[in-house]
């Protein structure tokens, strides 16, 4: 039986330690961390997750601004609003959410966006500046995953780390981190030959696929730490993640549940991202 890495206890926990930061930071400096989500067209899950991010902010006592635009928004009218925000002292993050509808041009505005506020750390600096282990952000999602681990008491240094998937919002970034804590790590993807051979030497399997109940208990060591980043919709609406959970379970010594895992840490390092760069303002306005 594997222990259940309970992502909402904590995100919880972590989320009262950043409205701490935040209280501390204003009663110091007098800067209200603040971030700025911009959506573009009525993608619903999109919605929620911008309305999650609002909720967010506010309950970490930040302050936050949304911006719904409509999906007839042209590449120059969402330039000039990141241009806008880049000189706004109210504003430490700016987040664009994605994907945004065609022909918008994602890369270019992610371009834009001041990299001392792309809380998401999608840029191409921030992401090179992740590379070098030099870094202010690190992308919410594999932040979140070395968070659970870090809390769970589970240590990474030489432990042999197993990362399937590798995008550049999750997988590529979370090799990254696992090397920095010290792991020997191994990057899979779909053109893997003999996944399940790789996968089983893993002591730390972190799974980011996009495929419903796609690892199974065959494919895992006994005793492995499996974390499930995917989310997927089942027909019958319900969210399941990449990893089998009634068959990998049993043979983990942790695993995290989705929903309740991966998902609640994505926007707690949201707010600490943001948190990090109102205290790099704070910081760089009382030198000048
Ligand atoms: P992408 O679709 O961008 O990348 C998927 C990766 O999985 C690719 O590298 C792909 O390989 C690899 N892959 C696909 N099929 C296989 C296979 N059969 N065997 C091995 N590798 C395979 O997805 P994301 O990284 O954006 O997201 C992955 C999952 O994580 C999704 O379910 C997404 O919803 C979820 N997610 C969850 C978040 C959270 O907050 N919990 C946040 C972000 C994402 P190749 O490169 O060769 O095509």
């Amino acid at each position: 039986m594997a222990n259940i890495i309970d992502g909402k206890a904590i995100a919880s926990q972590v989320r009262g330690e950043i409205a701490d930061g935040v209280q501390r930071l204003i009663e110091q400096t007098g800067v209200t961390p603040g971030l700025a989500v911009i959506i573009v067209g009525d993608n619903p899950a999109s919605q929620v997750y911008v309305r999650n991010k609002k909720r967010a902010c506010e309950e970490v006592g930040m302050y936050s601004e949304v911006y719904e635009l409509p999906a007839t928004t042209t590449q120059a009218e969402l330039t000039d609003l990141v241009r806008r925000l880049n000189k706004d002292n109210k504003i430490h993050g700016i987040l664009v959410q994605l994907p945004l509808p065609k022909p918008l041009d994602e890369a270019e505005i992610i371009a834009e966006i001041d990299p001392s506020k792309d809380v998401d750390a999608f840029s191409a600096y921030n992401t090179g500046k992740i590379m070098i282990g030099d870094f202010d952000f690190l992308p919410c999602t594999p932040a979140g995953v070395m968070k659970l681990l870090e809390k769970s008491g589970i240590e990474v240094s030489g432990k042999e780390c197993v990362v399937v998937g590798r995008s550049n919002i999750v997988g590529k970034p979370q090799a990254m981190l696992l090397l920095h804590a010290n792991g020997t790590v191994t990057i899979c993807h779909s053109r893997t030959k003999n996944l399940a051979e790789v996968t089983r030497r893993a002591d730390i399997l972190v799974v980011a696929i996009g495929k419903a109940d796609f690892i199974t208990g065959d494919m895992v060591k006994e005793g492995a730490v499996v974390i499930d980043v995917g989310m997927n919709r089942r027909a019958d609406g319900k969210l399941t993640g990449d990893v089998d959970f009634a068959s990998v379970e049993p043979k983990a010594s942790y695993i995290t549940p989705v929903p309740g895992g991966v998902g609640p840490m994505t926007i707690t390092m949201l707010l600490q991202n943001t948190l990090t760069s109102a205290v790099n303002f704070a910081r760089k306005t009382s030198l000048n």
